[in-house]
C-alpha cells in the first residue's frame, strides 16, 4: 500500500469512527423559555453540575426586556421597591447562596419587621389590632411588643398559636430535605415523587383549613390571623393546600429578607455568570420536535434548534405552540393586583380620628364586600408614606379617592401571579413530551417561591444531566459538581 492509500484508508476509518461515536459526546444545546429565577437557576445549575463537553451554547429566551420575571422592581416618586416577589424565607437556602456567590448584600425591608403594628380589617372595623409604639427608645418598644405578644396570645390561645408554628415547623425541616447533599439525593422525574419523598405530598391532599383544623387550631385563629397571611401571600384563603398553606405561614415569622436593590439581580447575576445567550424581547411563540432537535420559533421571526427545550414559565395563560402538542392539567392563576401609593392612608376611611392609629400592616379577613386584601407601609418620609396594596381586582381611583386623603403617585400592576391552589392538587409532568421538553413551572402547584423555584430548578437541571447520560437509576445519580466556586449547599446541611 502506498503512502496516499494509507492516509486514504486511515481518513475513511476516522470518519468511520467519528460517525460512530455516541450522540451524547457533542456538547449539547439548551434553549430555556424565561428569565425569572426559575431559567436563571436551570443554567446555572447545568454549569455547576456538567463540563462543557456535556452542555455547549445555553440560550434563554425572556420575552421582556429585562431579567427577572416575577422579581421585579417598582419606581414611585423616585423610591425603588419590591413589585413582585419580595420576602425570603432564613432557610431559604438557594437564594442565601445566590446573594453570597454574586456578592450581593441581604437587607431587611420595613413591611417583613415584626415590629410593625398590625390590625385585622373586617371592612367595618379592626377586629384585632396591636398596639403601636410610636417612641424610638429601645426599651419601650420592647415593652409594646410584649404586650403585643400577650394580647395576641390572649385571643388566639398559646396551645391553638404554638400548633400553628410547630406545623410550619415540621414542613420546613422536611422541605430542608431538597438541601442534602448532592450524591445521596434522588432525581426526581415528578412533582409528586419529588413532594412523597420529602414527606410533603399528603399536604397537598387536603386545604390548610383541614390540616389546621386537625392539628387543633382554634376556629378564630384560622379565620383571622391565618387567613390574612394567606390572603397576603396568595391572594387566597384557607382553601389553599396545606402545603402553600405551610409555605405562605413561613413567610410570615422571623428573620425575613430581600436582596438590597431588588431580587431579580439574583436572576441577572446567575444568568451572567452562566455563559448564557439571552434573547431578550424574544417571545417564543412554538416548540416543534424534528426528530432530534427542538426547533423554537420566536415573534422575531427566527428560529432556533436545540437538544433540550426548558418550560420556564406558567403555560396557563400563554399561546406557546407545541408541535406534537402536549397535554397538562388545567390551572387557574390567581390574579394579584399590586397597588402602589404615595400619600396618606384616610383615617376616616377606617373610622379612626389619627392617621396615627391606623395600623402599619392593615390585613383582611375573607368576604367578598372587601375591595382589598391587605395594605401595608412600605416607607415613612418625612410627610407622607409609600404605601402596597394588595387586591383580588383592580382598585379603582374612585375607591383609592375614598381610602387615601393624599394621592402623589400611583402605580398598578396586574400580576398572574400564582397558582389558584386546589386541595388535592394535580400536577403536569416535569417532562412533557417524555424526551427533552421540561416544564419546570409545574412544581408551582406545590407552592409558588422565589426558593421553591430554584429548588425545581435545580432538580430539573439534574434531570436533564442524568437522562443526557443515559442514567435510568434515579434514586442514586451519578452526577458531579464540576464547579470550585462559592455557591455551595448551606454548611448547617
Ligand atoms: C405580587 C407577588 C408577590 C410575591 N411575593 C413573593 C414573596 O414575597 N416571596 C417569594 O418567595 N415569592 C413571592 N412571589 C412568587 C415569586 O415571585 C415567583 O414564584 C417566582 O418569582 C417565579 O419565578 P419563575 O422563574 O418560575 O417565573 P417568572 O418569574 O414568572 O419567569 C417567567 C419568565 O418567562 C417570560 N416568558 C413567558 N412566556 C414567554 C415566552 N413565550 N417567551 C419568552 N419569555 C417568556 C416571562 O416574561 C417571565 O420573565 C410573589 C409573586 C407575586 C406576583
Amino acid at each position: 500500500m502506498n503512502k496516499q492509500h494509507q492516509r486514504i484508508t486511515s481518513l475513511v476509518i476516522c470518519s468511520i469512527l467519528l460517525l460512530l461515536q455516541p450522540f451524547h459526546v457533542h456538547p449539547h444545546t439548551v434553549c430555556i423559555i424565561g428569565s425569572g429565577i426559575g431559567g436563571a437557576s436551570v443554567a446555572h445549575f447545568l454549569r455547576r453540575y456538567s463540563d462543557p463537553k456535556t452542555i455547549g451554547q445555553i440560550r434563554i429566551f425572556e420575552r421582556n426586556g429585562v431579567v427577572g420575571g416575577r422579581m421585579a422592581t417598582v419606581t414611585i416618586a423616585g423610591e425603588t421597591f419590591e413589585a413582585g416577589g419580595s420576602i425570603l424565607h432564613p432557610k431559604n437556602y438557594h437564594a442565601l447562596n445566590y446573594t453570597k456567590y454574586l456578592n450581593l448584600q441581604a437587607s431587611k425591608p420595613k413591611h417583613a419587621d415584626d415590629s410593625l403594628s398590625l390590625g385585622i380589617w373586617d371592612g367595618h372595623k379592626f377586629v384585632y389590632k396591636t398596639l403601636n409604639s410610636k417612641s424610638n427608645l429601645p426599651i419601650i418598644r420592647r415593652l409594646v411588643s410584649f404586650a403585643n405578644s400577650i394580647i395576641m396570645l390572649l385571643r388566639y390561645g398559646v396551645f391553638s398559636l404554638f400548633r400553628m408554628s410547630s406545623f410550619v415547623e415540621v414542613a420546613v425541616n422536611k422541605f430542608l430535605r431538597y438541601y442534602e447533599v448532592f450524591e445521596s439525593r434522588p432525581v426526581f422525574e415528578s412533582v409528586e415523587g419529588m413532594l412523597k419523598w420529602a414527606g410533603l405530598y399528603n399536604l397537598t391532599r387536603r386545604t390548610l383549613g383541614e390540616e389546621l383544623v386537625e392539628v387543633g387550631l382554634s376556629p378564630l385563629l384560622i379565620q383571622e390571623l391565618v387567613t390574612i397571611i394567606t390572603r397576603i401571600n396568595y391572594g387566597q384563603s384557607v382553601n389553599i393546600s396545606g402545603l402553600a398553606g405551610a409555605v405562605s405561614l413561613a413567610g410570615s415569622g422571623g428573620g425575613l429578607w430581600a436582596v438590597e436593590g431588588g431580587n431579580w439581580q439574583m436572576a441577572a447575576g446567575l444568568i451572567n455568570r452562566s455563559d448564557v445567550v439571552l434573547h431578550l424581547h424574544e417571545e417564543i411563540e412554538s416548540v416543534s420536535y424534528l426528530g432530534d432537535v427542538y426547533e423554537l420559533n420566536s415573534t422575531e421571526g427566527k428560529s432556533y434548534n436545540c437538544q433540550v427545550a426548558v418550560v420556564a414559565t406558567p403555560l396557563d395563560e400563554l399561546n406557546i405552540l407545541f408541535n406534537p402538542g402536549i397535554s397538562i392539567p388545567p390551572r387557574k392563576l390567581q390574579h394579584t393586583h399590586a397597588t402602589f401609593v404615595r400619600g396618606l392612608l384616610n383615617p376616616a376611611y377606617f373610622g379612626l380620628d389619627e392617621i396615627s392609629d391606623i395600623p402599619e400592616l392593615v390585613g383582611t379577613i375573607e368576604s367578598v364586600d372587601l375591595p382589598f386584601t391587605s395594605i401595608s407601609i412600605l416607607k415613612q418620609h418625612e410627610k407622607d408614606m409609600t404605601y402596597k396594596i394588595f387586591s383580588r381586582k383592580p382598585m379603582a381611583d374612585a375607591l383609592l379617592d375614598d381610602i387615601f386623603s393624599l394621592r402623589v403617585e400611583t402605580i398598578k400592576i396586574n400580576w398572574a401571579a400564582y397558582p389558584h391552589y386546589h386541595a388535592p392538587e394535580t400536577y403536569a409532568p416535569f417532562i412533557l413530551d417524555g424526551k427533552h421538553l421540561y416544564y419546570f413551572n409545574a412544581f408551582e402547584n406545590a407552592a409558588s417561591t422565589m426558593e421553591t423555584s430554584a429548588v425545581s430548578a435545580e432538580n430539573i437541571a439534574r434531570l436533564i444531566l442524568l437522562r443526557l447520560s443515559g442514567q435510568v437509576d434515579y434514586s442514586s445519580p451519578n452526577l458531579q459538581s464540576f464547579s470550585n466556586d462559592s455557591a455551595e449547599n448551606h454548611s448547617e446541611l
